[in-house]
């Protein structure tokens, strides 16, 4: 038997980091199993849909390492209406489902002031289709139904617990759950591996196999993924949409391996592991059923030591969306055309052990691009104190006696000019960089002001300087 899985979204909002994760384990088990992947667009959410969802499905994916061309599919939920309208039909005439006219108010009324769910009332009262009928499954009055799940083990539900469910609106048309099933039946779909949040559906799509008379897939359902306040990750409050990552310049790399490290682990005492190891360790079996916490301060330590890893070049190329602003990343603060690739390429090293998300490259380096440099207010008020403007006199007045431009020239100057003062390094280059820079951090100072050269160093140091007038 050829394993094959699905991974089965619903275009109606940005691509969700649950849904990656749950992608990248069911393209894993596809490919130790020597199965097929497959991608369903669940298109049928007519008001919710958008193609534009597809699309950021199917680049998501992409972005993620799972490839388009390397899968099968996509196949549209939309395109496979018949078939869930002929299971309908097929259920309906073997006697396994039946009409209802019943309204939730008339199950009330019947069933007293709550409503416990559905009474069964048209079970053998023989209505038939119509306008406004629903078609409901007749759940069995007795027994269990036991799901064979990779994670959980069999968790068992007692059908007199499950009510007649609706397989079909009034209007005919059949919900998520028959359409669900169908297209697993039809895409010949052997393991459903999908998020937890659908296992109370799980006992009645295995009813509607056993109905329809094919063996149910072996289920997964992995764990919800939670906030730190172990409340489920949610669109409203949480950063959700892997788009929001990818512009904040997280590495794929970096997200993925995170990702599959939610409710599970490689072997040793590691975490940062490459993907080839991952593909090799990762066991299904072995995922832990409870909520698992996607927390976003470690995925970005994670991408730290990514971007520390990548070779410089790749370090370079990986910035260029964030330093031309490319797609939906905002475009950066300097124009085009003042962009200087060899000055960028001389300081990139030095950002690269510095910043944590690619998109941090750009307030460390657009001193280096724009004609003044942008001036964070509160950091010149902090440093700029007495003795600021006499201490920039001096260094000016050093830098421009300077015979070679180098970092360590213009280091040990300054050290001079500080000591004349009795000051410490620290103390001395602060309000330099401000000047020069516009903020208290970046990247370190010397080497900056060595690519920046000697004409715009002093400009800004001297604007600086009248500034303090
Ligand atoms: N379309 C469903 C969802 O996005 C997936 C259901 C499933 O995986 O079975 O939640």
């Amino acid at each position: 038997m050829t394993v094959r899985v699905r991974f089965a979204p619903s275009p109606t909002g940005m691509f969700h980091v649950g849904g990656a994760r749950s992608a990248l384990q069911n393209w894993i088990y596809a490919k130790q199993q020597g199965g097929v992947f497959v991608l369903r667009i669940e298109d049928t959410d007519a008001a919710r849909n958008k193609p534009e969802w597809t699309e950021g499905i199917l680049s998501a994916l992409d972005w993620i390492g799972i490839s388009r061309g390397s899968y099968e599919g996509p196949h549209f939920q939309s395109e496979n209406a018949g078939e869930h309208r002929a299971a309908a039909a097929r259920l309906y005439e073997s006697g396994r489902a039946y009409y209802c006219d019943c309204t939730r108010e008339d199950v009330q009324a019947r069933t007293g002031s709550q409503y416990q769910g559905y009474d069964g009332y048209h079970r053998d009262r023989g209505l038939g289709p119509g306008p406004g009928h629903a078609l409901r499954f007749r759940t069995p009055d007795e027994g269990a139904t036991v799901v064979v799940d990779l994670i959980r083990g069999e968790p068992t539900f007692e059908n007199k617990l499950i009510e007649d469910f609706v397989i079909a609106r009034g209007d005919g048309s059949p919900v998520f759950l028959l359409a669900n099933v169908v297209d697993d039946m039809t895409m010949g779909i052997t393991h459903v591996i999908r998020a937890e949040e659908h296992l109370p559906n799980t006992p009645k799509q295995q009813l509607l196999w056993d109905a329809l008379g094919v063996k149910p897939p072996i289920w997964a359902h992995v764990p919800v993924v939670v906030n730190e306040k172990r409340q489920k990750l949610s669109k409203r409050r949480d950063k959700v949409a892997l788009e929001a990552y990818r512009e904040e310049g997280y590495l794929p790399g970096a997200m993925r391996n995170y990702l599959m490290l939610l409710g599970w682990a490689p072997s040793g005492d590691r975490e940062i592991v490459p993907w080839s190891v991952i593909e090799e360790e990762f066991r299904l079996e072995e995922v832990n059923p409870s909520p698992a916490f996607f927390d976003e301060k470690k995925l970005r330590a994670f991408n730290g030591d990514y971007i520390r890893a990548l070779p410089v070049d790749e370090f370079v190329d990986a910035c260029q969306p964030w330093l031309t602003g490319t797609g939906t990343i905002a475009p950066p603060p300097w124009q085009p055309e003042e962009f200087d690739a060899d000055a960028f390429a001389a300081v990139a090293p030095l950002a690269q052990t510095r910043i944590t998300v690619l998109s941090e490259i750009v307030p460390n380096v657009d001193f280096l691009f724009l004609a003044s440099p942008l001036m964070d207010e509160a950091a010149w008020a902090k440093t700029m104190k007495d003795g600021s403007a006499e201490l920039l006199d001096s260094a000016v007045a050093a830098f421009e006696a300077l015979e070679s431009w180098d970092a360590e020239s213009l280091k040990s100057t300054l050290e001079a000019v500080g000591a004349e003062r009795g000051l410490k390094l620290g103390k001395t280059q602060a309000p330099v960089r401000v000047a020069v820079t516009g903020r208290t951090v970046g990247l370190p100072l010397f080497e900056s002001l060595e690519v920046l050269g000697r004409e715009r160093t002093l400009t800004r140091m001297r604007a600086a300087r009248l500034r303090l007038v």
